[in-house]
């Protein structure tokens, strides 16, 4: 994991997933906390090392490859944590996402990995958009919901923080159909990022670019295909076809690799998406047909 400094208060850890990181004065403040407890420990060892301050702690989004070290941290600092509402709930109760990934059943233990839920984060304040005082900080909180429903980016002059709002090219190439839970909001944050006209931003997962115009575009086109390809299959079934359908073919055409049940439920999770703006849009009928769910195309 390599800590780099971006301008005289921003830096990052670049991993697996970035870690955000802000210094001003006698405090400084993490953005998200990698996977587990070994990312979080080689992070704390990196910051004593150079004696950099770590007080306060922000959450973009209650996924677990994001929070997953939040847990161990508070029991080793004193530090003050902020996250998004609803979020915030999730990251209390990190059994939520299993439960959702699992159609609100009791879930079974394949979806109680640590890729899907955490241990329990303690939120000490909950936050939404708009400028904000934090201790020696000044932060502009930016709601970037798609990926995940409340999910707050966080700017800091004029670097973005932008946590799981857009993707690497790499990291699209790598998942085919990105993990999104609402597509209508996944391109308007696209857009927003676009006007925003930053110095420079930080993608949850990827690289820091100061010129992330052009992998933003690749992100809006990226998903522009995805609906795309979604309206081909539905057009060679007139009279409808099933989720299962739907979801094989888009698999199949994309090239995902499902590997696991909770792989699986993800990308069940993002098709839905793209499902729903199609129906959003008036371009899709859903009903219930042989006792299935059933997805018709319309003439629009
Ligand atoms: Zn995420």
């Amino acid at each position: 994991m390599e800590f780099i400094q971006i301008n005289h208060n921003c830096y990052y850890f670049n991993g697996p997933v970035n870690i955000g990181y802000v210094n001003v004065g006698d405090h400084g403040l993490l953005i998200d906390t990698g996977i587990d407890q070994q990312a979080m420990k080689r992070i704390i060892r990196m910051l004593d090392d150079r004696s950099l301050p770590i007080t306060h702690l922000f959450i973009t989004h209650a996924h677990a490859d994001h929070y997953g070290g939040a847990n161990y941290l508070q029991k080793k600092k004193r530090i003050y944590t902020i996250a998004p509402a609803v979020e915030e709930s999730i990251l209390q109760n990190p059994i939520i996402e299993p439960i959702y990934l699992s159609q609100g059943n009791r879930p079974l233990i394949d979806m109680r990995n640590k890729f899907l839920e955490g241990s329990p984060v303690r939120v000490d304040h909950i936050v939404s958009e708009g400028m904000m005082k934090l201790g020696q900080f000044e932060l502009d909180l930016i709601a970037l919901p798609g990926h995940s429903i409340n999910q707050l980016g966080v700017k800091v002059g004029n670097i973005l923080y932008a946590a799981d709002s857009y993707f690497s090219e790499e990291q699209l190439n790598k998942h085919r159909i990105p993990f999104i839970i609402d597509a209508n909001a996944t391109l308007a944050t696209l857009e927003k990022l676009l006007s925003m006209g930053v110095e420079g931003s930080i993608p949850g997962h990827g690289v820091y670019e100061v010129e992330v115009d052009k992998t933003i575009i690749t992100n809006y086109d990226h998903h522009v295909s995805i609906i795309e390809s979604m309206y081909r299959i539905l057009s060679n079934y007139p009279d409808g076809c099933s989720f299962e359908t739907i979801m094989s073919e888009m698999c199949r055409k994309w090239n995902v690799h499902l590997p696991s049940v909770s792989v699986w439920s993800l990308y069940r999770t993002a098709i839905f998406s793209y499902l729903i703006k199609g129906i959003e849009d008036k371009k899709i009928e859903m009903t219930v047909k042989d006792f299935n769910l059933y997805f018709i195309p319309t003439d629009e």
